[in-house]
C-alpha cells in the first residue's frame, strides 16, 4: 500500500479537489489518503480561537461563518448534488458553534485542539463524500480515534505501539482499497484531541506510512519537488530530484518550507522513501527522499527563516559555570516550547537564536529570573548548505549580520529583516 499526502494548497478550492479525485482514480494501489485543512482554514481557526479566548462568542460565530460559507462555495462547485455535501458538513459546523457558545476559554492550547482541528475534520468529510459521488469507494476514518498521542498540545508526539494497535485494527485493505484519514491531529490518551504542529500533516503522512508499513509515501505538493531555495525567495532556483533523509532532516531543521522535520524518522526507520510530486502535474516525477542517493547534492541550498529574535542571557549571579547556566537556560526555554535554531556562548553570556512565538515573552520573564536578559527582535536566519565565497556575497553583501558561523560546508547568517 501507499500513503498520498494531500495539503491546504491541494484543497483549497473544487478545482484541487477534482484534480485529486483524478490522481486518486489513476492508482491501481492500496491507498491511505492523508489530508489538510483546506487552503488557509487552520489560520481562519485559529481566528475563531483568538475571538472565543477572549470570550468574544459572537465575532469567534461570525469568523465560524466565514469558514462555514468557505466551505460551502466549494461544495456547491463541486458536487453534482450539493445537499450531499452540505449534510455531511452542516452537523460538524452546528457541533462547532455549540462548543464555542457554551464554552469557557481557559486553557489556549487545549481549546486550540479542540477547535483548529475540525479544520482537517471538514476536508476529509467533504473530500471523502464527493469521491463517493464520483464512484471512488473509501472509508472515511476520524484519526482522534486513531492516532494516540502524549498530552503535548499543539505540539503532541505521536505514541507507535498504540497507535498502531487502533490503525490496524480498522484498515483491511481486503475489504477496501481506500482509506481516508485527517493530517495534523490526534488525541491523547484519554480522548482530548491534539494536534502535531502547524503543517503536521506531514508528519501524520509519515506515521500512518510507517505504522502501516507502507512501500511508499507521496507528498503531492503545489511544487514541482524539492528546489534548492523558495523559489518566491530567491532567483534561479534548481529541482533537486534525490536527496538522503540526512539531507532532508538538516534541510527541515534549518527551516525548509518543504517538509515538516518530524517527518523524516518515522520514515527512515523503515525505509519507506518520501515522493514531494507536484499535484498539477501528476507525470512529473518530482523528488524523492531515500536511505542513499546516486549522488550527493551539488548545488548550494539557501534556506531563509523569517521571524527570528536573538535572544542574550548573562548570569545574574556572574558564576560564569557555562555548563550549569546552559542547562538552566535550556531547561526554561524547552520549558516554553522555543525552538533553538542557533546558539553562540562565551564566557559570560549566550545567546540564542528562537522563533518568535506566542510562548516567547512567558520564556524571557522566567529567563529573566537568573539572566539578565536581552532581545533583538525581526531578524531572518539564512542556511547556506554548500557555501561558497560568491555566495555569501550575493546573499548577505550590505546586510545587517548580528550573528554568523561558519562550517566548512555550512553557513549560518542571522540578519536584520529587510
Ligand atoms: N492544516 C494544518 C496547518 O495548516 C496542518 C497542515 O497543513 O499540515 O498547519
Ligand atoms: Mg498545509
Amino acid at each position: 500500500m501507499k500513503v498520498y499526502k494531500f495539503g491546504g494548497a491541494s484543497v483549497r478550492s473544487a478545482e484541487g479537489i477534482k484534480n485529486i479525485a483524478k490522481i486518486v482514480s489513476g492508482e491501481s494501489e492500496d491507498l491511505f489518503i492523508v489530508i489538510s485543512a483546506m487552503g488557509k482554514t487552520t489560520n481562519a481557526m485559529e481566528e475563531v480561537l483568538d475571538f472565543f479566548m477572549k470570550a468574544d462568542h459572537e465575532a469567534s460565530i461570525a469568523k465560524l461563518q466565514e469558514v462555514e460559507n468557505y466551505h460551502f462555495e466549494i461544495i456547491k462547485e463541486l458536487f453534482a448534488q450539493p445537499e450531499t455535501g452540505f449534510s455531511t458538513v452542516k452537523p460538524v459546523f452546528d457541533e462547532l458553534e455549540k462548543m464555542i457558545r457554551e464554552g469557557i476559554g481557559d486553557d489556549y492550547d487545549r481549546w486550540y485542539d479542540r477547535l483548529v482541528s475540525f479544520g482537517e475534520i471538514l476536508s476529509t468529510l467533504i473530500i471523502s463524500a464527493y469521491l463517493k459521488e464520483s464512484g471512488i469507494k473509501n472509508i472515511w476514518l476520524d484519526m482522534r480515534k486513531l492516532l494516540v498521542t502524549d498530552s503535548n498540545y499543539r505540539e503532541a508526539t505521536v505514541r507507535m505501539t498504540e497507535s498502531q494497535i487502533n490503525l490496524r485494527n480498522v484498515v483491511d485493505f481486503s475489504k477496501n482499497k481506500i482509506y481516508i484519514g485527517q493530517g495534523f491531529i490526534g488525541a491523547n490518551i484519554i480522548g482530548n484531541p491534539t494536534t502535531l504542529g502547524r503543517e503536521g500533516s506531514d508528519y501524520s503522512a509519515a506515521i500512518v506510512g510507517n505504522l502501516l508499513s507502507a512501500e511508499s509515501v507521496t507528498i503531492w505538493k503545489d511544487v514541482p519537488g524539492i528546489l534548492n531555495a523558495d523559489p518566491r525567495l530567491f532567483e534561479n532556483t534548481v529541482h533537486i530530484p534525490e536527496l538522503t533523509y540526512l539531507d532532508a532532516v538538516e534541510l527541515a531543521f534549518s527551516g525548509a518550507q518543504i517538509i515538516h522535520p518530524k517527518t523524516i524518522k518515522p520514515l527512515e526507520n523503515k525505509q519507506i522513501p518520501l515522493f514531494v510530486r507536484p499535484f498539477n502535474d501528476p507525470t512529473a516525477k518530482g523528488s524523492v527522499i531515500k536511505a542513499t542517493t546516486e549522488k550527493p547534492i551539488d548545488v548550494p541550498v539557501l534556506i531563509l527563516r523569517k521571524n527570528q529574535v536573538l535572544v542574550t542571557m548573562r548570569p545574574r549571579d556572574f558564576s560564569f559555570v557555562l555548563e550549569e547556566s546552559l542547562s538552566k537556560a535550556f531547561a526554561v526555554m524547552n520549558k516554553h516550547r522555543l525552538k533553538v535554531s542557533m546558539i553562540q556562548s562565551s564566557a559570560i553570556s549566550i545567546s540564542v537564536c528562537v522563533d518568535n512565538t506566542r510562548y516567547l515573552s512567558g520564556a524571557l520573564d522566567e529567563l529573566a529570573n537568573d539572566f539578565k536578559v536581552s532581545y533583538n527582535e525581526n531578524l531572518e536566519l539564512l542556511t547556506i548548505r554548500g557555501i561558497t565565497d560568491e555566495i555569501i556575497e550575493k546573499t548577505t553583501s550590505g546586510r545587517d549580520i548580528l550573528l554568523k558561523q561558519r562550517t566548512r560546508r555550512t553557513g549560518r547568517f542571522l540578519m536584520k529583516e529587510k
